[in-house]
């Protein structure tokens, strides 16, 4: 063996040289290790004895349009290649290609490579990366909503009521909360147990959800509390969307008990000038809780906004017979 024929043997790939009409001409120790076959079982066969049946047929086209425009194929291409395997199996593999001119007649080196671990290991890798941003994905989903009614959480309310305060300071509208707190919820529990408190909160923010303007942001406060901010509503349109809220959760028809709720309404005129937004809305929050605490004080199932709160001889509005 000279030396040209001993690096073609012992090249770790698997070499097979083809001639134009697609039939193995040679084929390395490499070659019968990885197809399972004595190379003069490879040689002067088609190159599609190593190909898996289903894809046989579109292979002799490629190759015929291959040889005819004959160019260099790097390993590594995006498509995904498989060969078959004597005993049956299919592997994975990446394929080289090379044209060659021998004794004047064109030929193609085919370098193929088994990927079988590196294939693995990028399924591996992308099965957990998968997982992870599954993970990641409900993570954040944990972080900012409640986890029994789905509404925005506490926190992520913060977050984005400080947006909608920042929102309607640029674009000169008025803010608007509401407070909302379940009327003898406890009550509800000890009468009918923990399970049916639970659906009633379900309930109640749902109604919430479905009731509410789209852009308005609806949470969980916390127990038996809600919160919903509001852009753009005037004093008056704020009672008018808190007492819709109250309806519809008075409305609430298919629980073991009526619910009814009291809700406390604070409203932020347009401001002319720059504020903090977490301060306003510390404010702002503070001004709808001691509102809903009138509305308690006063009976409970009504809206009282704040602004009325100040005035003497002031009565929340009492809720519809
Ligand atoms: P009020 O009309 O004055 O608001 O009376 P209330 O009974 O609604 O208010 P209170 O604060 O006395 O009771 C609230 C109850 O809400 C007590 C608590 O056990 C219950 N609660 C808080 N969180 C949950 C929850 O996630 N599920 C259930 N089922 N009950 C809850
Ligand atoms: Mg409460
Ligand atoms: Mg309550």
């Amino acid at each position: 063996m000279n030396v040209y024929q001993r690096i073609f043997e012992y090249t770790p790939d698997a070499l097979l040289l083809i001639d134009q009409a697609g039939h193995i001409t040679l084929a390395n120790a490499q070659a019968e290790a990885l197809f399972g076959y004595d190379r003069n079982e490879l040689v002067g066969q088609p190159i599609e004895i190593l190909v898996p049946p289903r894809f046989a047929q579109h292979h002799v086209r490629h190759r015929a349009g291959f040889m005819a425009e004959a160019h260099s194929r790097q390993m590594g291409a995006a498509v995904e290649l498989f060969a078959q395997m004597k005993h049956g199996d299919e592997l994975p593999v990446d394929i080289m290609l090379s044209p060659m001119i021998v004794d004047g007649h064109p030929f193609t080196l085919c370098v193929v490579r088994d990927i079988t671990e590196r294939k693995a290991a990028e399924d591996k890798l992308r099965q957990q990366t998968a997982e992870l941003q599954k993970l990641h994905a409900e993570l954040k989903e944990l972080a900012s909503h409640d986890g029994l009614t789905g509404l925005y959480n506490w926190r992520a309310f913060y977050e984005h009521a400080g947006q909608l305060l920042k929102t309607a300071h640029r674009r000169q509208e008025s803010t608007t909360l509401l407070m909302l707190d379940l009327d003898h919820f406890k009550q509800i529990n000890d009468r009918f147990g923990h399970a049916e408190g639970d659906r009633v909160l379900q309930a109640v923010a749902s109604t919430l959800r479905i009731t509410a303007r789209e852009n308005d942001i609806v949470a969980r406060h916390g127990g038996e509390e809600f919160v919903v901010a509001a852009i753009g509503l005037t004093e008056a349109e704020g009672l008018v969307a808190a007492e819709r809220l109250r309806a519809a959760i008075a409305g609430i028809e298919t629980m073991k008990t009526p619910i009814t709720a009291s809700i406390g309404v604070a409203t932020l005129a347009p401001q002319a000038q720059k504020y903090e937004a977490p301060r306003v809305l510390a404010e702002l929050l503070d001004r709808a809780d001691q509102a809903l605490y009138a509305a308690k004080h006063n009976g409970r199932n009504q809206v009282c906004h704040f602004n009325r709160l100040v005035q003497p001889g002031y009565q929340a509005v009492p809720a519809r017979p």
